[in-house]
């Protein structure tokens, strides 16, 4: 498992004022009715709980935990769950509506969540991170479930943990329920592509962009910050493609070499050694320094809020794919705009995860498994779709990409309200 080291919040502004202030900016241009607005910018459920667990040392520590649900109108929520010193409430509420956000615009039945529990999984053994994540899925036993809200891995989770929430619920349920969480291993009823489809999304939509463009992936200089789940299969793939990618870097090290990184070995290496530091054939650069190095795609894979006011001007790329969610703060955003950078937001760039996550919902309840080029073909044309839908409001109203997706989606949400009704 990958996680990230931050010793000071990478928050600079509160996520949930973003996604909020995103809404608004969305319901202005495509005239959604304030009355639906006053419905989606709140989240349906908040969960905090208290997570007692017996440390190694015999001392007891209380974590504090979170799930949210932001809505249901178009299904069970979705969304997944983070383990991180930094979370917050307003982050995971944030993140929550994105997920509504995401599915939507994805058109799969599902609404968003999101959760998240304040620790350094970094800092803590196998067996506190195991005794941590049964009794945080005891706390919320009764709002997770196949029907209700699917929890799947994000930063500083993973399949492992994904198994142990599936196995407490199961557990408790007195039989297995395969449906309760996405990003299961593949010996627990995971799915085939589930693990490099977040990645895979991104692929798609940057070859989608760069056909926009006329161009191929073929010598296309690209950075990636980040290199866990997300980022190193981007990585990975990109490469395969034919890119150079001529920047990387996780949370302890970044790499530069403008005549492309040898991407197989720095995934061995951070196999071997937990970290990109050390690698051989590149020169050390911060993580600052990645997000403004010359090149033609920027990949920010982390956290949030990266390429803010202070940095937007300088970002050489003219293409940003959104492997991370919210990795731009809105001023940000109006600058990029202005030097005609195409942003690829996250809520189309990195919805490859959800879509199969979908998938590995559909395959658990149907308990029939699909082959991996059927996932992969299928989450091809999910995206690809979605990507050119998106375009296609861009260019009929002239709005950057963000809020064109936001408003493919937001009325995708607006619509199946208003279908449903306010209940009672
Ligand atoms: P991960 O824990 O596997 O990897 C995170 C990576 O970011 C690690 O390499 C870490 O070292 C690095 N990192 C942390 N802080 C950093 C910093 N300040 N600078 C540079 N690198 C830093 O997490 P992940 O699952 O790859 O998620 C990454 C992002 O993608 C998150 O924003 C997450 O919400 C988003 N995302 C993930 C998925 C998924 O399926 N895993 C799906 C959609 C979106």
């Amino acid at each position: 498992m990958t996680t990230v080291e931050a010793p000071e919040s990478h928050l600079r502004e509160n996520p949930f004022a973003i996604a909020r202030e995103q809404l608004a900016r969305v319901a202005d241009i495509f005239a959604i009715d304030q009355r639906l607005v006053n419905i989606l910018q709140e989240c349906k459920k908040a969960l905090v709980v208290s997570i007692p667990v017996t440390l190694d040392d015999g001392t007891i520590q209380a974590f504090e935990g979170y799930r949210v649900t932001h809505n249901v109108a178009r299904g069970p929520s979705k969304g997944g769950l983070r383990y991180h010193p930094d979370v917050t409430l307003d982050e995971v509420k944030a993140l929550a509506m994105w997920m509504t956000w995401k599915c939507a615009l994805m058109n799969i039945p599902f609404g968003g969540a999101k959760g998240g529990v304040v620790c350094d999984p970094k800092k803590l053994s196998r067996g506190e991170l195991e005794r941590m994540t049964r009794r945080f899925t005891s706390e919320i036993i009764n709002e997770i479930g196949p029907e209700k809200d699917i929890p799947a891995p994000d930063v500083g989770t993973d399949g492992t943990v994904m198994a142990w929430i599936f196995d407490t619920y199961s557990m408790n349920k007195g039989h297995s329920v395969l449906g309760v969480v996405t990003g299961k291993p593949l010996n627990v009823g995971g799915s085939l592509g589930r693990l490099e489809a977040t990645a895979r999304g991104c692929l798609y939509c940057i070859q989608e962009a760069v056909r926009k463009k006329e161009q191929g992936l073929e010598g296309l200089r690209v950075a990636v910050q980040g290199f866990g789940n997300v980022g190193s299969f981007l990585a990975r793939f990109l490469a395969e493609e034919g890119a150079t990618v001529v920047a990387v870097s996780d949370s302890t090290a970044g790499l530069y070499n403008p005549k492309g990184i040898d991407i197989p070995a720095a995934l061995a290496h951070k196999q071997e050694t937990g970290t990109l530091r050390g690698l051989r054939g590149a020169d050390d650069i911060s993580n600052e320094e990645l997000l403004v190095v010359d090149c033609d795609v920027l990949a920010p894979c982390a956290l949030e809020q990266v390429i803010t006011r202070d940095n937007a001007d300088r970002v050489k790329a003219s293409i940003i794919c959104e492997g991370a969610n919210g990795p731009i703060t809105p001023s940000a955003d109006e600058i990029l705009e202005d030097k005609g950078v195409l942003v690829l937001p996250d809520i189309l760039a990195n919805a490859g995860g959800v879509v199969v996550s979908y998938f590995e919902w559909v395959q658990g309840l149907q308990e029939y498994f699909w082959k991996e080029p059927e996932v992969n073909s299928k989450l091809r044309d999910i995206v690809t779709r979605a990507f050119n839908e998106t375009w296609h409001v861009s260019e009929e109203r002239d709005i950057a990409m963000r809020p064109a997706s936001y408003g493919v989606a937001v009325g995708r949400v607006a619509d199946a309200t208003i279908t449903r009704g306010l209940y009672p």
